[in-house]
């Protein structure tokens, strides 16, 4: 179901850029074009947020605010110029935050901020602060941009939330606490998590001009010193997440296979490898290729043999959904088994290759059906490379035998 949003505006030229940037998130809109039908929409409607310009034609110094906002309605305000007392009658509201309108950057902003109100819904927030006034600040800033929230009093107790509350993302954690500190408590979380796993931002009121360096050193991602304006506040945070999805998307393009978006040959050996040293008994591994695929293509397209693949891909990944699998190239695939129970993986492996032998493909008006070899292997490798090089034998030896086999030592 889409989000709703009520967009107050008298402008109609204005209004239809607002309306379009929203639509093409998702949104539904409402427009009112005065105070009056927007209290009208109100009565009607629950909002997940509003877009309430500053002067409308019924209200002429921003009273549309106190409506959107007593109506508990996340509000984002558009202004036309920005002198600091309009800037301070508007922050003296709770809204998400306002926009000139005249700045060049407005309709990106606002975009931006639209993007994010949904997301911030699966965002977990631990505030960590041993003086409760502060965090309740904190927290009401953190709900009015709808983050999920979890809170400490101190940095042993903000290890606790972490270890109950998975979902955060990032720690908001003061310096000068009981029991343990802001600066240990990063200490410690950077033991086992980096900034892709959980952003940092240390806050303190201290006048020492070292804690921000103290933070950052010891691996936090950025610092504010307390008190500070809310616009700074959530410039800050919404900047270090942005930051750490854009790395978690640059990871994962990174790690996986653009046309089947299964993990790559990259992703593979680095997985292998970290089991390989964990392991103390044998790996169990197996190098499936699709048989003749070649004539797929030369009979049916290139693309029809893209769309096999990609069926392929989504049959083994449901199939295998606690090994590793990859796509290591063109139509070779790896596994890479969880169990150590030899025949049990045989066996589910062969299920696999009954499944894909029933598998009828429908692309192009074509209607393709094909089948899969593998070869399987179970040993104490010295390196990934010697596993799958015996599994790729084996597979060789599947081809001789008249495909559509496994074959296993
Ligand atoms: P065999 O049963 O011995 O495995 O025969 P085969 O035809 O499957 O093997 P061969 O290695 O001769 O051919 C593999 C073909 O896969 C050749 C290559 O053009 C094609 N191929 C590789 N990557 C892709 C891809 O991403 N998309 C498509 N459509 N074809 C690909
Ligand atoms: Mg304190
Ligand atoms: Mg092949
Ligand atoms: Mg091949």
């Amino acid at each position: 179901m889409s989000l709703r949003l009520l967009l107050i505006e008298d402008n109609p030229a204005i209004a239809k850029i607002q309306k379009h940037i929203a639509q093409r998130l998702g949104y539904s809109i409402d427009v009112a074009d005065s105070m009056a039908s927007a209290i009208d929409f109100i009565e009607e409607t629950d909002y997940f947020c509003a877009i309430v310009d500053y002067v409308l034609p019924d209200a002429s110094d921003g009273e549309a605010i106190p409506l959107t906002v007593g109506a508990d309605i996340p509000t984002i305000v558009m202004t036309g110029k920005m002198d600091d007392s309009t800037r301070d009658s508007v922050m003296q509201y709770p809204i998400i935050d306002y926009i000139t309108k005249e700045s060049r950057q407005a309709y990106n902003y606002l975009e931006t901020q639209l993007k994010r109100l949904p997301r911030n819904e699966n965002v977990r927030v631990l505030i960590v602060d041993d003086s409760k006034p502060t965090r309740n600040l904190i927290k009401s800033l953190l709900l009015r941009h709808k983050y999920r929230i979890a809170q400490a009093d101190n940095g042993q107790m903000a290890l606790d939330q972490l270890a109950k509350f998975q979902d955060i993302k990032v720690i908001i954690t003061d310096n000068e606490m009981p029991i343990m500190d802001g600066i240990e408590l990063t200490n410690k979380i950077r033991t086992q998590f980096n900034s892709e796993d959980k952003v940092i931002i240390g806050i303190s009121g201290s006048e020492d001009m070292r804690i921000s360096a103290k933070f950052l050193k010891c691996g936090a991602d950025d610092y504010l010193k307390k008190p500070f304006y809310p616009e700074e506040f959530y410039c800050r945070l919404s900047q270090n997440l942005d930051m750490q999805e854009h790395i978690a998307t640059i990871r994962k393009q990174a790690n996986s296979d653009y046309l089947t978006d299964l993990p790559n040959r990259r992703y593979f050996f680095e997985q292998a490898n970290q089991q390989l040293k964990a392991t103390q008994t044998h790996l169990m591994a197996a190098m499936l290729d699709i048989d003749k695929f070649k004539s797929i293509n030369d009979n049916y397209g290139h693309d029809a043999g893209d769309d096999v693949l990609k069926a392929f891909a989504k049959q083994l990944a449901n199939c295998f959904k606690t090994e590793l699998i990859a796509r290591l190239g063109g139509e070779e695939f790896a596994i890479l088994f969880s169990s150590e129970d030899g025949d049990k993986n045989l066996a589910k492996l062969d299920k696999f290759r009954q499944k894909i032998e029933n598998l009828v493909v429908e692309t192009d008006g074509f209607t393709i059906r094909f089948t899969v070899s593998a070869g399987v292997t179970q040993m104490k490798p010295k390196s990934i490379d010697e596993l799958l090089k015996q599994a790729d034998e084996n597979l060789y030896s599947a081809k001789e035998n008249g495909r559509n086999r496994i074959v296993a030592n």
